[in-house]
């Protein structure tokens, strides 16, 4: 059947990079190729459970294309003038060199124009690739609702991600063993089709590199650089231009983590087959949401005792990776300094930057006042006093600043601590308070005018785990409705939407050890 993708299909990767010649779907080291032919498995019972209307509108589609798209949403049927296919790419994890690891259950269904956009639409969970290492490509619904209702969140936060088009129930089980403690259980099986200019990761430029293939290292920058970052030079494949992407990739990633720390996500597993190339949110797994803030928090229970990838540290590790995918390109570069000039003022702007956001989260504008203490003062007071990220930065975007009691209620509504804990800490933050309301008033500001700035970064919702676990728990009994309101609500975050206010509280007390809401693995 022809439907929206089969009729503006416009193939780039899959027709200029080069393609594994063997085409047996079976887990193997692929070389000299950027992808390998892949058909996604029949489900037995496919059902839409969600599209993203708003991923839709902006492809200019409207709801009633997505009622033919059925077949080749849950891997049913294919795109017709479209072979599937699964990328080949490497990856450092958890800080150790992991060789080939590529979409072992994801497999790309069209490259298609919508609306002046190129778009690649890539299934995950729907079936084993070559790149599976002997796991079975699935993917369950808890993980799927979360990576799902979490991609358009973040768009509609305005932190760069790749999106989410479709919920799909398989209509077939998948055993897991959520926290790997031998407890394997029987899960729904469900398909999520992610859209994305490009999934091209570091680690897609890592895996030629480790095997010193050149040639296929230059072939894949330059169709980045001319697919993705034409603005640095149609023609001029030098040097130069290497350089220049590495740097602008350097950029959009710290821009990337700037946003996270904004917001308070954890992303939960930084390694650098998890790293686009386009400065995007890659690859939700075990992500989760500050909630009492605390910089060396992870959700993830696989990273629980190094905590490599906690909050505070993703900009250390995005640095870290960077250092990989300078390495990656060098064969065609070269030169060591000018990569190492790029890394180096990383840091340095990273500091400076964040400083700014901090600042601009608390509604002063004149960074250049602003004192480094005052702000590390803050970071230490919100984890001492266990207070909530986004309540904190919300109520305070309602608060004049003037007046302390104003300002302890804030505290008391946002604090996971009882009263008595917290009436301990009434020095340390009235001190604090004080700088603050001398900040505010130098920067004389109307008010109003400063509140509306600040709710502008500091948004009102965000996924908690507990309310993504809620929807999980509905959907697992064949409830949906909770999946639609929650991406409903996560379209304006920004917003007040006072009828919503129940899911502006903080964490429900038995949500605080539950799986799912604190303790997420990579299980998926
Ligand atoms: P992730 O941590 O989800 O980024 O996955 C790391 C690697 O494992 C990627 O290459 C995935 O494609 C692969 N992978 C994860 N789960 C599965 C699965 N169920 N079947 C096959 N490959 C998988
Ligand atoms: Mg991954």
């Amino acid at each position: 059947m022809s439907n929206f993708l089969a009729k503006n299909i416009n193939i780039h990767f899959a027709k200029e990079l080069p393609r594994d010649v063997n085409t047996k779907n079976i887990s193997r080291q692929v070389s000299d190729a950027c992808y390998s032919l892949a058909d996604p498995i029949k489900p037995s019972n496919p059902e839409i459970l969600h599209v993203s209307d708003l991923l839709l509108k902006e492809m200019d589609q409207s709801k009633d294309e997505i009622k033919t798209c059925l077949g080749v949403l849950s891997g049913a049927e294919n795109v017709s003038g479209f072979e599937p296919y699964a990328m080949c790419y490497g990856g450092h994890q958890f800080g150790n060199w992991a060789g080939q690891l590529g979409d072992g259950r994801a497999i790309n269904i069209a490259e298609a124009d919508l609306n002046g956009k190129n778009w690649k639409f890539q299934l995950k969970g729907a079936g084993p690739t070559p790149y599976s290492r002997g796991s079975d490509g699935l993917a369950v619904l808890r993980s799927s609702i979360r990576e799902y209702l979490c991609s358009e969140a973040m768009h509609s936060l305005g932190v760069p991600t790749t999106r989410a088009l479709s919920l799909v129930k398989t209509g077939d089980l998948v055993t897991r063993d959520i926290l790997y403690n031998g407890n394997p259980k029987k899960e729904q099986g469900a398909i999520v089709c992610r859209v994305s200019p490009s999934f091209i990761r570091f680690g897609s430029f890592q895996i030629f590199a480790a095997r010193k293939d050149n040639e296929n290292l230059k072939k894949l920058l330059d169709y980045t650089i001319k697919h993705h970052f034409s603005h640095l030079g149609e023609e001029a494949r030098n040097k130069e231009t290497y350089l220049n992407f590495f740097e602008e990739v350097t950029n959009r990633t710290l821009e990337l983590i700037l946003h996270w720390q904004r917001v308070g996500f954890v992303h939960g597993v930084m390694n650098t087959d998890n790293m686009s190339v386009l400065g995007l949110t890659i690859d939700y797994g075990p992500y989760g949401w500050l909630e009492d803030y605390n910089p060396y928090w992870t959700p993830n229970t696989t990273d629980a005792e190094n905590k490599r990838y906690r909050f505070g540290n993703q900009a250390n590790i995005a640095l870290w990776n960077l250092v990989q995918l300078g390495n990656a390109l060098f064969p065609l570069i070269n030169e060591v300094e000018p990569l190492q000039k790029i890394l180096e003022d990383f840091r340095d702007t990273f500091s400076i930057e964040y400083k700014k956001m901090m600042a601009k989260k608390l509604g002063l504008y004149q960074f250049g006042n602003v004192n480094q203490d005052f702000i590390d003062d803050l970071e230490d007071h919100l984890t001492r006093s266990e207070i909530d990220y986004t309540i904190f930065f919300r109520e305070l975007s309602n608060s004049k600043g003037t007046d302390f009691e104003e300002f302890w209620n804030t505290i008391k509504k946002s604090s996971y601590l009882n009263e008595q804990e917290l009436v301990l800490h009434i020095e340390m933050w009235t001190k604090w308070f004080n700088v603050y309301s001398k900040y505010l008033s130098d920067e004389n500001l109307d008010a109003g005018d400063r509140m509306t700035k600040m709710k502008e970064t500091n948004p009102k919702y965000v996924l908690r785990n507990y309310m993504a676990q809620l929807a999980i728990d509905d959907a697992e009994k064949g409830n949906y409705g909770l999946i639609d309101e929650l991406y409903q609500l996560l379209l304006k975050p920004y917003d007040e939407q006072q009828d919503m206010d129940k899911w502006y509280a903080k964490r429900p007390e038995w949500a605080k050890h539950k799986v799912g809401c604190s303790m997420l693995s990579c299980s998926s």
